[in-house]
């Protein structure tokens, strides 16, 4: 008997090599296996141009009204891309219209495998990071002034702050967020907290910004001392600011097994290095988490356009399925948590542990096998479609 679920999942496909993927994984290790109730939605380049990109906001929408959503990676179109597809827009980047829609936060972790080691030997579990993703020099107004001059900052209520008068040539730039958007930003690495039950770092240059790194800091600091300390301490976790500095020194000592919020520009750049340092980008999962408790899993990388082209000419791939395996799996284990369904919860976590199991016993793809180091085990690098299938005979 197939695991039966009670609300659909909101299944949103996507491009490429991850696409390839996609219907594997269904095939192979969760149509065997569970009831499949999904509320699909294509994703691929050419539906969004066949539905002028709607069918990306019908995705985020689903999102909204059932809670949970697993997404394959998308093409953001480039130039090249447009060609390529005869679009007819240049739509923009997927993630970003439901991100905008759904108003969260991105959770990226690394998932760890017994003989991939992190290059930080003291690294024994997973560091998460939250990045923020609204504002700062993200959205930034830039200029440059080559003959110099005053140049003031002019505010609402007319008065005016000097930034500088410059001499000669220069560049200025001004950056801005939101109220709004920090208190969703700080509710949301919470949230997300109290859920996976680790302890919260939040850091950012109070020090130096005054006003502006400030005003992250104090968001952070009242929401938690009104709505989140008790249940924080209930559940045996703390939440704990420091100084971007004083926490990347930390974070390279530490074991990991906490969670770590960042402003915009410091998530974007330590989640590349915690990545590489945990090993591989096609081992990091994201979830995006909004304020009002919607959630969207997915791989961390991109559509792997490389392996595409080899797969279309008929080469062979090794391309490494496991952090799109965990999107799904976070999925349905959510979807297991909120309607309580045990045996989907049990299932996730069984096709965690096979992926998982499958790699410790030196069966992996090729970027996998360059990494892996086990005594007594050997590797034996293998394809996308072998790999697959190794996790499925285990299953
Ligand atoms: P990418 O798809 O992440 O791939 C970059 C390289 O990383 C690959 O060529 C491959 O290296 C390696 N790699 C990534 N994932 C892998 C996996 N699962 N298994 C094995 N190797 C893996 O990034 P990209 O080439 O810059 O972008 C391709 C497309 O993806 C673009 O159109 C971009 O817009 C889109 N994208 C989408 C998302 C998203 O939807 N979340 C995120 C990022 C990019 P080797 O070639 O050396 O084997
Ligand atoms: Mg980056």
């Amino acid at each position: 008997m197939k695991i039966r679920m009670k609300t659909p999942l909101v299944e949103i496909d996507g491009d490429e090599m991850t696409r390839i993927l996609w219907g594997e994984i269904k095939e192979k290790l969760i149509l065997p296996f569970v009831d499949l109730k999904t509320e699909y939605y294509d994703l691929g380049l050419k539906n969004r141009e066949e539905t002028k990109d709607a069918v990306t906001v019908q995705s985020a929408e689903a999102i909204k009204k059932y809670g949970v959503g697993v997404k394959c990676a998308t093409i953001t179109p480039n130039a090249e891309r447009v060609k390529e597809y005869s679009l007819s827009s240049m739509w923009k980047s997927p993630n970003g219209t439901i991100r905008a829609i759904l108003d969260g936060t991105v959770f990226r972790s690394p998932v760890l495998s017994d003989g991939i080691s992190p290059i930080v030997t003291c690294w024994k579990k997973p560091i998460t990071i939250a990045r923020h993703a609204y504002g700062d020099v993200y959205s930034g107004v830039e200029a440059y002034v080559p003959e110099g001059g005053k140049v003031e900052l002019l505010l609402p209520d007319g008065t005016k702050k000097l930034i500088k008068e410059l001499k000669g040539g220069g560049i200025i730039q001004a950056t801005h967020n939101t109220d709004a958007s920090i208190k969703a930003f700080a509710r949301s690495c919470f949230n997300f907290a109290l859920e996976i039950k680790q302890d919260l770092w939040f850091s950012s240059k109070d020090t130096i910004s005054k006003i502006y790194d400030h005003r992250f800091k104090d968001i952070f600091a009242e929401i938690f001392a009104a709505e989140y300390a008790a249940r924080f301490e209930k559940a045996g976790i703390s939440y704990f600011y420091t100084l971007i500095d004083d926490a990347v020194a930390r974070v390279m000592r530490s074991e990991g097994g906490f969670i770590w919020a960042c402003k915009n520009y410091d998530g974007d750049v330590m989640s590349d290095m915690l990545a590489t340092a945990f090993g591989s980008l096609a081992m990091m999962t994201s979830v995006l988490v909004s304020p009002d408790g919607n959630f969207e899993y997915e791989a961390a990388h991109g559509t792997v356009t490389r392996h595409y082209y080899k797969h279309l000419k008929g080469e062979e791939t090794s391309t490494n399925p496991v952090a799109t395996i965990f999107a799904w799996t976070g999925a349905l284990k959510k979807r297991g948590e909120i309607d309580g369904l045990k045996d989907l919860s049990a299932f996730a976590d069984k096709l965690e542990k096979a992926t998982l199991s499958t790699i410790e016993s030196g069966k992996m793809t090729k970027d996998l096998a360059a990494l892996f180091n086990k005594e007594g085990v050997t590797v034996s690098p293998l394809n996308t479609f072998e790999f697959l299938k190794a996790v499925a005979d285990i299953m």
